[in-house]
């Protein structure tokens, strides 16, 4: 019998709506297409506009919708004129991470020859690393609640070993299946700072820990500061990156940058239980209801689901579709039509989501 999967859908604010509609198109067309597996869509409201109308940003049948859900697409939330009483953002995606305890940020980050990037590939090399982001605690842990005087203000940096041990078994898993896969060395990079704060001392031998129990990969060890310039200098080293919640905050972005922008970068947000697949980017209210927005990032995020769900319940017609939507975004960037202004083109979504679903079908 077919495996049917749920999916709690986020359409979000701004250009969350315009980027969620053709990425759910190009789904069920795949899922209608494989006889492996079948996805079942279930919207649930929520974000700053859903909160401006009924006074709650994330509601509870939301919320009971996303935990039910074998997987959760989200596109972007959050607006800059509308905001709680207290003047603070409106995140939901944040209070999912928190509520779902979605510790591991994925973010990965490649670059195929004939892609532009703002790096010259050297010949004969790609790009092709993931880095993971806790996200559940570090130096967000007190996020929008640090303690400020007239003369100081501070913030907490902390780190759990139950949370780290997670995320660095999350990290050796992540580096065996992609070798598994033919992608990478199998090796996890760990970065943090441990040379000036004990708190990474403390992160640095959990990982060591844990990187003992996985004699056949490889395991090394990088100062964040370093890490920033051998993203520049030789990004295409590098296989799994395992880092703290700030320190990858700031290197997505970088590795965002390496691929040619927002528009292109996906994201997951993964727990033991729960999955949230999202782009990178905001909710954009620049060009919002313009048909300017890029869908790319969605649309890889959707492929990163499809991937995860396959892991998960071992069906290799979800991992398949997962590689084939991911390559044939590919093959749309490289080619080079179709393509937004926000990475050089003119095209608008619907005719840059078309391109996909082109490759996909068309063939
Ligand atoms: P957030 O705080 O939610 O991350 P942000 O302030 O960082 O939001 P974004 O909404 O990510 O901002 O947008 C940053 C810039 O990138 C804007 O100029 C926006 O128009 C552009 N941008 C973001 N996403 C896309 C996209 N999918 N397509 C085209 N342009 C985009
Ligand atoms: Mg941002």
């Amino acid at each position: 019998m077919t495996q049917t999967f749920d999916i709690a859908v986020f359409h979000g604010d701004g250009i969350g709506p315009e980027i969620m509609a053709p990425t759910l198109d190009i789904l069920g067309r795949m899922a209608e297409a494989s006889d492996g597996y079948g996805l079942r869509f279930h919207d649930a409201p929520a974000g700053a506009a859903h909160y401006a109308a009924t006074g709650d940003s994330l509601p509870e049948t939301s919320m009971q919708i996303a935990r039910n859900a074998d997987a959760i697409l989200l596109s972007a939330m959050g607006l800059p004129d509308i905001r709680y009483e207290d003047g603070t953002e409106i995140s939901p995606q944040i209070d999912l991470r928190k509520a779902l305890t979605l510790f591991a940020g994925v973010r990965p980050v490649r670059v195929r020859q004939g892609q532009p990037t703002p790096l010259n590939l050297p010949k004969g090399k790609e790009i092709d690393f993931v880095l993971i982001r806790e996200s559940t605690e570090g130096l967000f842990y007190t996020q929008g609640c640090g303690d400020v005087r007239p003369d100081e203000a501070r913030e907490t940096l902390r780190i759990t070993r139950d949370i780290s041990e997670k995320l660095f078994r999350f990290a050796f898993d992540m580096a065996q299946t992609r070798r598994a896969a033919g992608r990478g060395q199998g090796r996890v990079t760990c970065v943090d700072k441990a040379n000036v704060f004990r708190a990474f001392a403390f992160f640095r031998e959990i990982f060591d820990a844990e990187a003992a129990r996985h004699p056949d990969l490889t395991a090394d060890h990088a100062y964040v500061d370093a890490m920033a310039l051998w993203m520049v200098q030789k990004p295409w080293d590098f296989d799994v990156l395992v880092t703290e919640n700030m320190f990858g905050d700031i290197l997505s972005d970088l590795g965002a940058g390496l691929m040619g922008g927002l528009g292109l970068a996906p994201s997951a947000d993964i727990g033991l239980d729960h999955a949230v697949f999202q782009p990178c980017h905001g909710s954009a209210p620049d060009i919002a209801g313009q048909g300017l927005a890029n869908p790319l990032a969605m649309i890889l995020s959707a492929a990163m689901m499809l991937d995860w769900l396959g892991i998960k319940h071992d069906n290799p017609a979800l991992a398949q579709d997962g590689r084939r939507l991911r390559e044939a975004v590919e093959d749309v960037i490289a080619r080079g039509a179709a393509l937004t202004r926000d990475i050089g083109g003119t095209a608008g979504t619907a005719a840059a989501a078309q391109a996909v679903t082109d490759a996909l079908f068309v063939a």
